[in-house]
């Protein structure tokens, strides 16, 4: 088993995993940047290395100065948790070529998925479906045009090395691909270093539902489906498990062919495979993550299995603790993202937070590391915790995640919480029928 674990991220996140190793009675290591000296993460852990100034760049994407905390600290194993480094094969690798262990997938899995058109291909050659598209990178626009003539419009240019909702295009028309091939290239160059593209159908009114499996080598178990289809430019802001939109019959076939695929892929650790599903149910993969996600919770709730922890025995080199029939899937979970941003023009808003309440009671569920007092630091991602509700159905969860919304004090800082409430409010979203573009371009408050 680990005997001490190295935390590389910062947030909830960082407290996430630190809770599940210190229950497995782990050492916790994490390391943080100047400007989270202070943070939460940092009081909690048994050890912490300042790693470099606030900016990700010279810090926790620093991976020479990572590995120097491991080895002063002695740590057997690195976490990544989700963004920095969590995706960055060459990150896993030098973890393990330092004789640590990455508590993730093989460097191999995390390299394949992460150029999404060699995802897309391998499993398409696995049996699952994916959108019809190119074959392979685009790198002229006169092969674009043949492609695109081929599946019709609308279409998507996709980053190959894209993520986290950037990277991507929507093409109308054929005027629109002349104008938009070139300045999509030299965006993808800059944004990740390479300029290659893929292109998908679009699919105009679709359902975000993903699958969540975990495998040790030998078995590996899909836990089930989330629906994440809340989005604003292309980045989830609520997630439910389990989806309100697919049919039963829909759900087992999604997650069987997942199963199947992963295990041929002998998958370790926690992958998320991310489908488009259109209104006649058909679904299509768009690409997997190699990583604990944000909305990780409300699998967690629905099936009273601790995925860090699963992640961390998986790692140890244990087997998973549950097989296949212990997967019950029960009542209806429901997370909200709280972000410190303004609610309207989304623009985020660092700064000191001098009152904060967060209510408890019987299902709900608060991953935050922010406190009062607490000055949210203006160089990382704004959201500041997940407000998870759990109801014996969805219309339970509906409502206690109101309640809790509505009884949630954040003073000091712009925060969505007057936007949360009004989806929740929506008559749309409580139908449990809404698509990816529903915030953007239908809901009006
Ligand atoms: P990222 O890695 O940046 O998160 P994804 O491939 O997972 O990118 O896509 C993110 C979101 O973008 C999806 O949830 C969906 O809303 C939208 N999207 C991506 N591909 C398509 C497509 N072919 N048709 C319609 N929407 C798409």
């Amino acid at each position: 088993m680990i005997k001490k674990l190295l935390i590389a991220n910062r947030g909830e996140i960082a407290l996430r995993i630190m809770t599940s190793a210190k229950e497995l009675g782990m050492k916790t290591v994490v390391v943080f940047s100047e400007a989270d000296r202070d943070s939460m993460p940092v009081q909690l852990a048994d050890e912490a290395y300042c790693i470099g100034p606030a900016k990700p760049q010279d810090s926790y994407l620093n991976m020479a100065a990572i590995m120097s905390a491991a080895e002063i600290s002695k740590a057997d194993a690195i976490h990544p948790g989700y963004g920095f480094l969590s995706e960055n094969p060459r990150f896993a690798e030098a973890v393990e070529a330092e004789g640590l262990i990455f508590v993730g997938p093989s460097p191999q899995h995390i390299r394949l998925m992460g150029d999404k058109q060699r995802a897309r291909k391998t499993m398409e050659s696995l049996g699952v479906p994916v959108l019809p598209g190119s074959d392979g990178v685009v790198n002229r626009i006169g092969e674009a045009r043949r492609i695109a003539e081929k599946i019709g419009y609308p279409i998507i240019l996709k980053a190959v090395a894209g993520g986290g909702g950037r990277g991507m295009r929507i093409i109308n028309s054929p005027a629109e691909l002349e104008e938009n091939f070139k300045t999509a290239q030299r965006e993808a160059y800059l944004a990740f270093n390479s300029q290659d593209l893929y292109i998908e159908k679009y699919i105009e009114r679709a359902h975000h539902v993903e699958v969540q499996i975990i495998g040790d080598g030998e078995n590996v178990v899909a836990v089930g489906d989330r629906e994440c289809s809340m989005q604003r430019r292309h980045q989830k802001i609520v997630e439910e498990a389990p989806s309100p939109f697919i049919s039963q019959r829909t759900r087992e076939k999604m997650l069987e062919t997942v199963e199947e695929a992963s295990r041929k892929l002998g998958l370790k650790s926690l992958v998320t495979f991310e489908f488009l599903v259109d209104e006649e149910e058909n679904f299509y993969f768009i690409e997997a993550n190699t990583r604990i996600q944000v909305e990780h919770p409300v699998t967690e709730q629905v099936t009273g299995i601790d995925l860090v922890k699963e992640q961390l025995l998986v790692a140890s080199g244990e087997k998973l603790s549950f097989s296949k029939e212990d997967v019950i899937v029960r009542g209806h979970a429901i997370e909200a993202r709280i972000n410190a941003e303004d609610p309207r023009s989304f623009t985020p808003s660092p700064g000191k937070i001098h009152f904060l309440f967060f209510p408890g009671g019987n299902g709900i569920r608060i991953d935050s590391a922010v406190f009062q007092g607490y000055e949210i630091p203006p160089f990382y991602d704004s959201m500041i915790a997940k407000l998870i509700a759990y109801g014996r159905d969805r219309n339970e969860a509906l409502h206690k995640l109101e309640v809790a919304l509505k009884h949630t004090s954040i003073v000091g800082v712009k925060t969505n919480l007057p936007l949360l409430l009004s989806l929740l409010k929506s008559a749309k979203f409580r139908s449990g029928n809404y698509t990816t573009r529903f915030l953007e371009e239908e809901f009006i408050w």
